[in-house]
């Protein structure tokens, strides 16, 4: 099988799977997840060419960390072969962005992902938190966390678009490495593609998350939790049935579409199954080597083209 191409993340000077393996179903977000399967997913990963793996204390209140931790360290891959990313300021029991907590943080992390560092610590969902106190006390954090070793580079995510921009306007260059946008680039949202070119000029690397719209572009339909509206999921649901009805399998083409934009560096999936990895990483190499297949994505697009780019509210409500 073909491997996946490397592709740079702004200007760390790292080079990104264009698949990364998104780690929160190993939380048990999406359902339930054995030990077993979790290993056997992040192995099925590394054999693949998948080095980058994006994980949160979040994530089944510590389990990811805690699952991501044993598989990587039972994959016994070289530590310099692979990128890690995790976050800070969003746990089960609330939101904390103040430095004290941040910098606590990233000690209780590396203790359960075993590790003496991680690539990328990113604020994990900012526009829940003063976009002010990140600016001016959570970056600043972090910024000595990287002068300490115990991280590499730095990175802010959320879900409304215009928090990236805030938080870059306010700091000097090269403040901010990475950006984590999700839900923003798939089949039925692509407003990330308007703040491409801004990312680009500020020099970050740019990840995008969620693909399969956390669930909503897959034949088995989302989460209970899944914050989408009844009519977007209804949406969805059409078109997973319309791919279904051709004989394809509208995760592939909504990993493809995601994929073929390469400004982004990664696309981060979630994934819980050897079985979920090939699938991933089989659209990429078809990607690449026949393209998308355009007469089924225009049919989906033309089912979804009443919702394009419907998203909802996520954090403090701003207007
Ligand atoms: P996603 O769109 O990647 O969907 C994940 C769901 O799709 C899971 O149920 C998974 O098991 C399933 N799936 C994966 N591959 C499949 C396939 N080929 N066929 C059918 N089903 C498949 O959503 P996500 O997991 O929320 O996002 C990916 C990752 O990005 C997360 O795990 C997390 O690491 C990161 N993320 C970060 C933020 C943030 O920082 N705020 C937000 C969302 C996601």
């Amino acid at each position: 099988m073909a491997t996946l191409d490397l592709r740079p993340l702004g200007n760390t000077g790292l080079r990104v799977s264009s698949v990364g393996f998104g780690a929160s179903p190993l939380g048990k977000v999406f359902g339930d997840v054995s030990e077993e399967d979790a290993f056997a997913a992040v192995r099925e990963a590394f054999r693949l060419g998948i080095n980058f793996f994006d994980t949160s204390p979040y994530y089944g209140g510590t389990l990811s960390e805690k699952v991501l931790g044993k598989a990587l360290k039972a994959a016994g891959v070289p530590r310099d072969q692979y990128i890690v990313s995790t976050k800070c300021g969003r746990y089960v029991e609330g939101f904390d962005f103040s430095a004290e907590r941040v910098t606590r943080s990233i000690d209780e992390s590396l203790g359960r992902l075993q590790l003496e560092y991680v690539d990328i610590l990113q604020c994990h969902d900012i526009e829940f938190g003063s976009l002010d106190q990140i600016v001016n006390e959570t970056i600043p954090a972090l910024q000595k966390l990287k002068e300490g070793g115990k991280i590499r580079f730095i990175g802010i995510t959320g879900l409304p678009l215009e928090i990236f921009s805030y938080v870059l306007d306010r700091l000097p260059p090269n403040s901010v490495d990475v950006v984590l946008s999700y839900c923003h680039y798939g089949i039925n949202d692509n407003a990330l593609e308007d703040l491409l070119p801004y990312l680009k000029s500020k020099g970050v690397g740019i990840i995008s998350a969620s693909p399969l719209a956390m669930g909503l572009l897959t034949e088995s339909g989302p989460p209970e939790w899944h914050p989408a509206s009844m009519e977007l999921k209804l949406k969805c649901h059409e078109a997973a049935a319309f791919c279904k009805n051709k004989g394809k399998n509208i995760s592939r083409l909504a990993m493809q579409y995601s994929l073929s934009n390469r400004d982004i560096s990664t696309i981060l999936v979630g994934m819980n199954s050897i079985q979920q990895v090939q699938e991933n990483v089989t659209a990429a190499v078809e990607l690449e080597s026949s393209g998308i297949d355009q007469e089924t994505l225009s049919g989906v697009e033309s089912i979804l083209k009443p919702v394009k780019n419907q998203t909802w509210p996520s954090g403090i409500q701003r207007h």
